[in-house]
């Protein structure tokens, strides 16, 4: 890491003027006889190097020293806890994923897998379900403070964990909560984060190799904290596979006490400059990521009306409707439809699409699908090359045959 820092003392309107025409990004600016770097500095230097000697230095920060790897033990996973309209507490279900994928990571190293629950209530119930999906010990947090989240607040009771629990690794789902919250936890701890990894790898010496595609997808980026930590990653919903829930029912009191760590909260974690007034909730939308079955759409579509057609099929087929990028970007449908990358991860029994390249960027949101059926009239569209069943045509022809069919197997 490196900053700019300026000598305001040796700051000139003369040098100034030079420095502001130099900078290829705009970013420098100067007013009322102060020199400024805006965030548009891209740290080309060019200020450092072309510009009037010592006005602009370049401070570099000095690399972490390392870090005593064998201080930092186990796999957390963070629970995603939420208040349900209903008053009900529940976790979604990446936590559980997040908790098959860590008892897997955990074999390399012998660790043991701890999830972090921050609550309002029912804490006991919540953690009996994160044991039952394979934590060998909760942490949780219980208070009236976490009915809504808030990222300060939520922080404090993550921070509080960390530093009394010392994990190595901690796995956080991609959700809003989980984006809002890892970031911030991470920055707290000066470590490093990766984003949306969709695969990741264990090493014996610790180091979790979190895999991502990076470059607009084009390649697989293996990324290494390996100077901090703990080391933080988070996952998008259906990458990994939720173990089956094992029943914990065997389990004595003194051993589930064992196991269900009732962590203390302290009253000043509350951030009391954020009141929560009133709550609505949203009409409740499909989320693709949920659906079993999938009708998706592409730029094969001549027009919007079309996809009142691909509506059609869906619905006969009690498929969620869903697109890749491309009509996302026409505006046709809204970003929640979209698969890829950059849409939404979905892992159906059955997905059919209709007029769609097979872009990696749109293939690496639904490869994992059961069963791939691709409809495209360029035979060689990347897309037949991980669908199950391949039919080279129109979209139209084959929407309107399936329909028929479908309307036949009713009526039978
Ligand atoms: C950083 C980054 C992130 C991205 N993220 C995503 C993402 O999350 N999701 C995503 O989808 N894309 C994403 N993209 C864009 C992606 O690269 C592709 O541009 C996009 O997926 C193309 O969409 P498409 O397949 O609908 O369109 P096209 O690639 O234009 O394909 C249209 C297909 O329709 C076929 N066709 C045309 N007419 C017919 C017909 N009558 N019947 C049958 N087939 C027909 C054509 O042969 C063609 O194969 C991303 C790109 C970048 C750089």
């Amino acid at each position: 890491m490196a900053e700019l820092r300026i000598h305001q003392e040796k700051v000139t309107p003369q040098n100034a003027a030079e420095l502001i025409k130099l900078c290829p990004f705009a970013a420098i600016s100067y007013e009322n006889g102060k020199l400024d770097i805006s965030s548009a500095c891209k740290l080309c230097r060019m200020c450092v190097r072309k510009g009037p000697a010592g006005v602009v230095e370049l401070v570099e920060e000095k690399a972490p020293e390392g870090v005593d790897k064998s201080s930092w033990k186990g796999i957390t996973v963070y629970a995603d806890a939420t208040l349900t309209p209903e008053g009900t507490v529940k976790i979604h279900p990446v936590s559980f994923e997040l908790l098959g994928k860590a008892k897997e990571l955990a074999k390399v190293t012998g660790h043991e897998v701890y999830a972090l629950l921050i609550t309002p209530k029912g804490a006991e119930a919540c953690a009996k379900e994160l044991l039952e999906y394979g934590a060998d010990k909760v942490y949780a947090y219980e208070d009236p403070m976490f009915t809504f989240f808030s990222n300060t607040t939520f922080a404090k009771a993550f921070e509080d964990f960390i530093e009394k629990v010392r994990p190595s690794s901690v796995l956080v789902g991609a959700t809003n909560i989980g984006r809002s919250l890892a970031p911030r936890v991470a920055a707290h701890f000066r470590t490093g984060l990766t984003a949306d990894c969709t695969s990741l790898e264990m090493k014996e010496n610790t180091d979790l190799v979190q895999i991502r595609p990076a470059f607009g997808g084009n390649i697989m980026a293996q990324i290494i904290t390996t100077n901090t930590r703990p080391q933080f990653a988070t996952v998008r919903y259906k990458i990994f596979q939720q173990l089956p829930k094992e029943s914990i029912e065997n389990l004595s009191e003194a051993q589930l006490a064992e196991k269900i760590k009732v962590m203390k909260v302290d009253p000043a974690w509350e951030d009391k400059r954020i009141h929560v007034t009133n709550i609505e909730g949203l009409p409740p939308i499909k989320d693709i990521s949920e659906a079993e079955r999938i009708v998706a759409v592409g730029r094969g579509l001549k027009s919007p009306d079309d996809l009142q057609m691909a509506r059609a099929l869906a619905d006969k087929l009690g498929a969620h409707l869903a697109c890749s990028r491309a009509l996302v970007e026409t505006g046709w449908l809204d970003a929640s439809h979209q698969i890829g990358l950059s849409g939404k991860t979905v892992k159906p029994k059955l997905i059919i699409t209709l007029g769609i390249s097979g872009a990696v960027q749109f293939a690496a949101g639904m490869k994992t699908s059961d069963c791939i059926i691709a409809v495209n009239t360029d035979p060689n569209a990347p897309i037949f090359d991980i669908a199950h069943y391949c039919l080279v045509g129109d979209l139209y022809e084959v929407a309107d045959e399936l329909m028929h069919l479908l309307d036949s197997l009713e009526e039978a």
